[in-house]
């Protein structure tokens, strides 16, 4: 067996010892997985579940070749990178090669809030200046500093609220809800607009871009290695931030910053350590994740069954009224569930409902969102075409016990062509000559 006690004590164990603010999947019925391969995870009893959640397990759960990198490293040694080590080297030299230029200079991490609270030191040393422009809705870490800028936490009933020098952009995809929920369309579009205008000139002024790639890079949007290639070939951040999948599970992040940034870095005289960023367990890892992701083709693989995925997709929201909308690019789809599709009522006990049926079918996925009403599709990079047709008519048959009867009401089609009008404007003046202008989580 692979359990050391029954799970119902390691739930009294959890609860007992474990701080509650950690909450669990499926709660009131959590799984206990005890191993996993590929895009299956088992639980205590041999069952399998097609993982849909997991985008850290990128080449797959415990891949072959990255646990033997590790485990060979582990034996051999791990300390802190103020000694020399090919695989550090290796691995900036590798994880460059991947970003276009100027960004060529990497400082190594443990995690994705770590990355992204560096960056934002980063950028502030080198403007010399604090304020920040963030997405509505937006999760950059877990670190005060990153609750600052995420508001995704800041903006909870007890959270910090948000500081003086944070300013939130709307992002469009909620902008959307919002225009269609009132319905003052000209009215928002003008105040939006000019939001958004405001902040044309961020890197005039001397403001910097980060990209925040932790969950969505190393291939998973299938077209490109990274989501801020989605707004043209010429768009480069001024630090990208990576993390999760670089690991597949293990704990390894890095920045990758301009030679410029890390010289204004430099020039503080405050030296950077950090005890376990950069060690040769994580190093070897990380190289070995990039090596099995071109050896076996898997960001050719996200883009073929990604794009499966959101045909199916959105064959599933021509017959499912309940689905108000199918978004996505690559193995990364959220499916937005509503009570009625002209105000986009979010259904809410809905996705809960069907988040837990899909597990009863052993298909694992999340739900997420400022209103929680989004299902989210985002598994492991060896993702295949079975495995969409599986999800796909098995969310199918969940979502017929939970589907509205109404139909669009006639103004819906003028409504949405409107509304999709506008977000092309929208995005054109957000990205003045295709460049994007505010710091955004990808
Ligand atoms: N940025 C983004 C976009 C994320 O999704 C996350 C994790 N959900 C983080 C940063 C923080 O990463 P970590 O949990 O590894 O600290």
């Amino acid at each position: 067996s692979l359990e050391q006690m029954p799970k119902s004590e390691t739930i009294r164990l959890r609860e007992r010892y474990i701080g509650q603010a950690c909450k669990l999947f499926y709660k009131s019925n959590p799984l206990k997985i005890v191993r996993a391969e590929k895009q299956y995870m088992y639980d205590e009893k041999g069952n399998e579940y097609l993982d849909c959640i997991n985008n850290v397990a990128h080449v797959g759960h415990c891949h072959p070749t990255v646990v033997r990198a590790g485990q060979q490293q582990m034996a051999l040694l791990s300390t802190n990178n103020r000694f020399l080590h090919d695989d550090l080297v290796i691995c900036a030299r590798r994880l460059t090669s991947m970003l276009p230029e100027p960004l060529s200079i990497c400082f190594l991490v443990n995690s994705g809030s770590e990355a992204n609270d560096l960056a934002l030191r980063l950028a502030q040393t080198h403007t010399k200046n604090k304020d920040i422009i963030t997405l509505d809705h937006a999760y950059h870490g877990h670190l005060t500093s990153m609750i600052d800028i995420s508001p995704y936490k800041f903006n909870k009933p007890n959270g910090p609220g948000k500081k003086d020098w944070v300013h939130v952009v709307r992002n469009l995809s909620s902008l959307k809800n919002q225009y269609a929920r009132v319905m003052t369309l000209k009215y928002r579009k003008r105040e939006e607009l000019c939001k958004i205008l405001d902040y044309r000139h961020v890197r005039e002024a001397g403001g910097v871009c980060i990209a925040d790639e932790v969950q969505v890079g190393f291939g998973r949007v299938g077209s490109h290695a990274w989501a801020f290639q989605l707004y043209g070939e010429d768009v480069v951040p001024d630090i990208v931030t990576v993390g999760k999948p670089m690991g597949n599970g293990h704990p390894v992040a890095a920045v990758i910053t301009t030679p410029a940034i890390a010289g204004s870095f430099k020039d503080t005289g405050i030296e950077y350590f950090n005890t376990y960023g950069g060690n040769p367990v994580s190093c070897a890892i990380a190289n070995a994740v990039m090596e099995v992701m071109e050896r076996e083709n898997l960001q050719q693989n996200a883009d073929e069954v990604g794009k499966h995925l959101m045909a199916e997709l959105k064959k599933l929201a021509s017959r499912r009224k309940i689905v108000g909308d199918v978004r996505g690019v690559g193995l990364f789809a959220g499916i937005e569930l509503v009570l009625d599709r002209v105000k986009r009522t979010p259904a809410t006990a809905e996705a809960k409902y069907v988040v837990s049926r899909m597990k009863d079918r052993k298909i694992l996925i999340s739900s997420d969102g400022p209103d929680d009403n989004i299902l989210k599709v985002k598994p492991p990079m060896v993702f295949t075409i079975e495995n969409v047709n599986d999800l796909v008519s098995t969310l199918d048959e969940v979502l017929g016990e939970v589907d509205i009867e109404k139909e669009y009401e006639p103004a819906t089609t003028i409504l949405k062509a409107t509304i999709s009008q506008m977000d092309v404007e929208t995005e054109k003046a957000a990205c003045p000559n295709g460049k994007p202008v505010f710091v955004r989580a990808n």
